[in-house]
């Protein structure tokens, strides 16, 4: 029997069968299985394409009549930057392929000022053909600038987060209407990946990626939402397994990532309550392998949490249905802000000897994952499930580590600071002669205590015999 052929049958009578009827009026009825299909490429199954064969073509001028063009979003970004200038700054990370900005929008009490606050960064469009998180993210700049100093919890993100909103990643693909950039290449397969080297040559990288990562090592994120659409659930990692096979595969701080993403979850209008994921809510390689995807790379190499949040079956829904759609994910959108607020332990770490902050890292006990602290604060966020105890350590090169142990109580996170004294050998010479026990220093402190007695004495015997007659000739008969 052909299996292959059989297999070929089946999805395509699954894709008409699928395509017959109308998409549901409910837009975020949750869970509607992905395609089956994969793709291989040097013998690795690159699986999750949420819709991605549909022609380009399918998506009318009618459909996205309503959605922002790129031109009307940088012009908003702009004009925000303007009309909520106390409470925002905006920035370029970069270019596209055809040279469009990508635009960010900095929210905090203090924007574009360093600060001992976690940073959260919100990433949408990173595939051109799903718009629906940009939209959001306009309208969430917008609902928290309108709200600041009058709803608690936009006053709570505005004056302890620094938010970081960059509406579209992908320009280029959502004006050309596909999931790829300009190049072709789908931007979440295009990090480096922890398993296989798919993406480890850095001038085949695309510019979007490119500065997505400069960005990263620029701001120390604590935690991050990418927002994409065609289903309805928040994946956390590990996104790819190393035998690449489809099964649960954890990473180190899986309690941490299913803890907030219930929060994302069950604070929306229906997510939780989807068929096909408990608790609206799925571990990335359990749904579908991927490989070179943002999720992984930002938590590995930068100790980023993010989130991978699919925020709407269709993917190009009509705009008439995104008041709706904001309506469904506002709560969600900034309970998971605020909710890194209690779900960590955070505190600064300084030099014992010049009292200068320390840009140490803090490492949890039994976990590999590295958390950065900032170079000029020396400030750090880790995010732990609360409820437990840890054992927490902060090091660095030329310090002694020092370790604690914290037990995170309810809802309300902890802090803790970190004094490090310097090892030995980078004190001053004076000090390390007290306890050195080296040949240089033991002959360096003979040597001092010889030339001692030598001037005692000298000043001794100097003062009992007349300086004349110690050093009188000794007369001779010589004449
Ligand atoms: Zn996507």
């Amino acid at each position: 029997m052909d299996w292959n052929l059989l297999r070929r049958l089946f999805l395509i009578g699954a894709l008409i069968f699928s395509t017959s009827f109308p998409p549901s009026p409910a837009l975020a009825r949750g869970g509607d299985r992905p395609s089956n299909r994969t793709e291989w490429r040097d013998g690795l199954v690159f699986g999750r394409q949420l819709f991605e064969e549909e022609n380009p073509s399918r998506i009318t001028d009618d459909q996205i009549r309503g959605y922002m063009t790129n031109s009307e979003l940088e012009g908003f970004v702009k004009d925000f930057g303007q009309r909520c200038r106390n409470i925002s700054t905006i920035y370029s990370i970069g270019r596209s392929v055809r040279g469009i900005p990508l635009w960010v929008i900095e929210i905090s009490d203090k924007p574009g000022e360093e600060e001992p606050e976690p940073s959260f960064k919100f990433i949408a469009n990173m595939h051109g053909d799903e718009p629906v998180g940009r939209e959001l993210l306009v309208r969430l700049a917008n609902w928290l600038c309108d709200n600041y100093l009058k709803d608690p919890l936009a006053t709570t993100i505005v004056e302890n987060v620094h938010l970081h909103i960059l509406p579209t990643m992908n320009p280029d693909g959502f004006s050309l209407r596909t999931r790829e950039n300009a190049n072709n290449v789908d931007l979440n397969r295009d990090f480096p990946d922890q398993f296989f080297p798919v993406n480890d040559i850095v001038d085949t990288r695309q510019p979007e990626t490119k500065a997505i990562i400069t960005w990263m090592k620029e701001k120390y994120f604590t935690a991050s939402a990418s927002l994409h659409g065609g289903a309805l659930v928040v994946n956390y990692p590990w996104d790819g397994s190393k035998d690449t096979r489809k099964h649960y595969y954890e990473c180190p701080d899986d309690k941490t990532f299913r803890y907030l993403a219930q929060i994302y979850s069950h604070s929306h209008h229906n997510m939780s309550l989807s068929s096909e994921f408990r608790d609206g809510i799925t571990n990335g390689a359990d749904w579908y392998p991927i490989y070179g995807g943002m999720q992984d790379w930002n938590y590995i190499h930068e100790g980023c949490f993010e989130w991978t949040v699919e925020i709407s079956d269709l993917k190009w829904p009509k705009a008439t249905e995104l008041p709706k759609l904001w309506e469904y994910n506002r709560l969600s959108m900034l309970n998971i802000v605020a909710s890194i607020l209690k779900t960590r332990v955070h505190g600064r770490i300084f030099s014992s000897s010049t009292g200068h902050p320390l840009p140490a890292s803090v490492l949890i006990k039994g976990n590999p994952i590295k958390i950065n602290a900032t170079t000029k604060l020396g400030s750090y966020h880790r995010l732990l499930v609360p409820g437990e105890s840890y054992q927490i350590t902060a090091a660095m090169s030329g310090f002694q580590s020092k370790t604690t142990e914290i037990h995170l109580r309810g809802n309300k996170g902890a802090s803790l600071d970190f004094i490090l004294d310097p090892l030995e050998e980078e004190a001053p010479l004076m000090n390390n002669l007290k306890n050195c026990d080296c040949d240089y220093a033991i002959g360096l402190h003979i040597f001092l205590v010889f030339c001692v007695f030598f001037l005692f004495m000298f000043y001794f015997f100097r003062k009992k015999l007349p300086f004349k007659s110690f050093i009188r000739p000794i007369k001779t008969s010589i004449v």
